[in-house]
């Protein structure tokens, strides 16, 4: 197969979701479908159990299953699908967020009760940021939930998607009868049997056929047709173009957990998904199909075994084929980098590959040489853009509580950020360090992660910070400037980057600098032009 071939049968995606709504479900099952694993159960959750905030076998445990299912591969009817994990939980929101700098598209699973939910609109507005194309999946069928058409409201109002639905519910819990499915005319029927992996589907290409009344009952067909009917007046017909540029979101509905309206999802999935995409670099666009290698790591995990330090690096491939044994340029660094056991992920292992293509992941043994946002190239120097840091959303000061162990602290603290676990800040004013996180949930780990890999101890002290600022002065010579520097001394930090960060105790007192210092803009996000 050439490497266009390669390149065109390629789908990278992620799926995301509030947690709970379904998405290990929906994932096992599109694994079973693709023949990859064998019996549902297989793919375990990696969200955080409840209560379990203190209890660090279950970080462990977390941490374990999330290394299995970062990158799930499988193959379907001669499609290259990797699905990229994506957790749930928000404390892991930053972890979610840099995933999804490197997914081509991305299916939304909602839970047809609970509608729109909280993670769910965060996670979607940063997808709808970038125009990611965005597949929508109505999970739960088999349980009493909203109407088909208040749900539809609610996904456009809410997310502010344009949708289209290609497959329609006929009835719902108890009455759930099955799908009619628009994309392919067909009518899949409900039987409530899980172990099915395959449903039958019968072709209704004309809905007024009274084959349909046979299939569901007068009743429900008469009640499809008018539903359908109103589809069609109110929703625009599907646009794969649009779909592609992120302006027109298909839904589907089903039922992950019965592999219930899961093989239409998929069917449809590898026809319009996009296979792997151009990315922006600081110099230019890079394009899949150029010769030359380039990739970028968006995700840095850490040995599970504290006596073995090395770390697997996450390389999604923008262009060209990565090879074995091949030296390639780090461009931060400036060094050349030789790999001799990439890794590549297929279901739940993992295994050494000679060649990937862009759209796939390779993991790469890193002994500290890498940070996330970094660019390996084939020898040009180019740095890929779009891994930000967000404001944290909490902040307190660490401290060394072993004197003894400084230098492990220090080793610990700077690879820990690296990973992207949390975000560092010193303060310019008497250099301590202050950690910066999304939840409470990392300092546990962070803390306790010290402790066993690096043999360091640390405590905490509360910070009254509201959220970090990147400072973005007009003119940093202006007169404006300085006294912002001066007056607002206390308040400054640098982060890992070297880039100074205005760390606002409140929302008014944030409110006053801006108004006070107009010339001084202010960032939530890392990165800005
Ligand atoms: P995640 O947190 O989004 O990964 O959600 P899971 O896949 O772990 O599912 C959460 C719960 O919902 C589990 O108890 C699943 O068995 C259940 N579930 C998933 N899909 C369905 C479905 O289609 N119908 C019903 N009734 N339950 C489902």
């Amino acid at each position: 197969m050439s490497v266009k071939e390669e390149i065109a049968r390629r789908r990278t995606f992620g799926i995301v979701s509030h947690p709970d709504a379904g998405k290990t479900t929906l994932t096992e099952k599109l694994l079973l479908f693709g023949g990859a694993i064998q019996e549902a159960g297989a793919v375990k959750s990696n969200k955080i159990k409840k209560g379990a905030t203190s209890d660090f076998m279950e970080i462990e445990r977390q941490r374990g299953i999330s290394v299995a299912t970062s990158v799930l591969a499988f193959e379907y009817q001669g499609t290259k699908i990797n699905i990229l994990d994506t957790p749930g939980h928000k404390d892991f929101a930053e972890d979610t967020f840099r995933t999804l700098t490197a997914v081509d598209s991305v299916i939304v699973v909602i839970d047809v009760a609970k509608g729109v939910e909280e993670q769910t609109e965060k996670l979607v507005e940063v997808c709808r940021m970038r125009n990611i194309p965005m597949i929508v999946f109505v999970n739960k069928l088999d349980r009493e939930g909203k109407d088909a058409f208040e749900l539809l409201d609610e996904i456009e109002q809410k997310l502010h998607l344009s949708v289209t639905p290609l497959s329609f519910p006929i009835g719902m819990g108890y009455d759930f009868k099955g799908i009619y499915n628009i994309w392919e005319k067909n009518v899949n029927l409900f039987s409530g049997d899980s172990r099915k992996n395959i449903e039958e589907t019968v072709e209704v290409s004309d809905i007024q056929d009274n084959i349909l009344d046979k299939l569901v009952g007068s009743d429900a067909a008469d009640n499809l047709r008018e539903e359908l009917e109103l589809v069609q007046g109110v929703y625009p017909a599907f646009d794969k173009e649009a779909y592609l540029d992120g302006h027109q979101q298909p839904v589907f509905f089903g039922s992950a957990l019965n592999s219930f309206g899961v093989r239409e999802l998929l069917d449809c999935f590898v026809e319009i998904a996009p296979t792997p995409r151009p990315k922006q670099s600081e110099e230019r666009l890079v394009l899949p199909d150029e010769k030359d290698f380039s990739g970028f790591v968006f995700k840095i995990h850490a040995n599970m075994d504290p006596k073995h330090r090395d770390r697997l690096a996450f390389i999604k491939i923008v262009s060209g084929v990565f090879e074995r044994n091949t030296p390639y340029l780090h461009v931060r660094n400036k060094k050349k980098l030789k790999f001799s056991s990439p890794n590549a992920f297929f279901a739940e292992r993992k295994q050494i590959v000679d060649i990937s293509y862009p759209g796939d992941i390779v993991g790469l043994h890193d002994t500290g040489n890498f940070k996330i946002g970094d660019t390996l190239t084939s020898g040009e120097e180019i740095h890929y853009k779009g891994i930000p840091s967000f404001s944290p959303e909490h902040f307190r000061y660490i401290n060394n509580a072993d004197p003894m162990k400084s230098k492990q602290l220090a080793k610990g603290i700077d690879q820990l950020m690296d990973e992207g676990v949390a975000q560092l800040f010193t303060l310019e004013l008497n250099g301590r360090k202050v950690i910066g996180t999304v939840g409470a949930l990392q300092y546990e780990v962070i803390q306790y992660r010290l402790e066993h890999e690096y043999g360091a101890k640390c405590t905490y002290e509360p910070l009254n910070v509201h959220k970090a600022c990147w400072v973005d002065p007009e003119d940093p010579k202006s007169e404006e400037f300085k006294e912002f520097l001066r007056v607002k001394q206390r308040f400054m930090a640098k982060d890992k980057r070297d880039q100074l960060v205005f760390l606002a105790d409140s929302a008014f007192s944030l409110q006053m600098t801006q108004q006070k210092y107009p010339s001084v803009k202010m960032h939530f996000v890392s990165e800005f032009d």
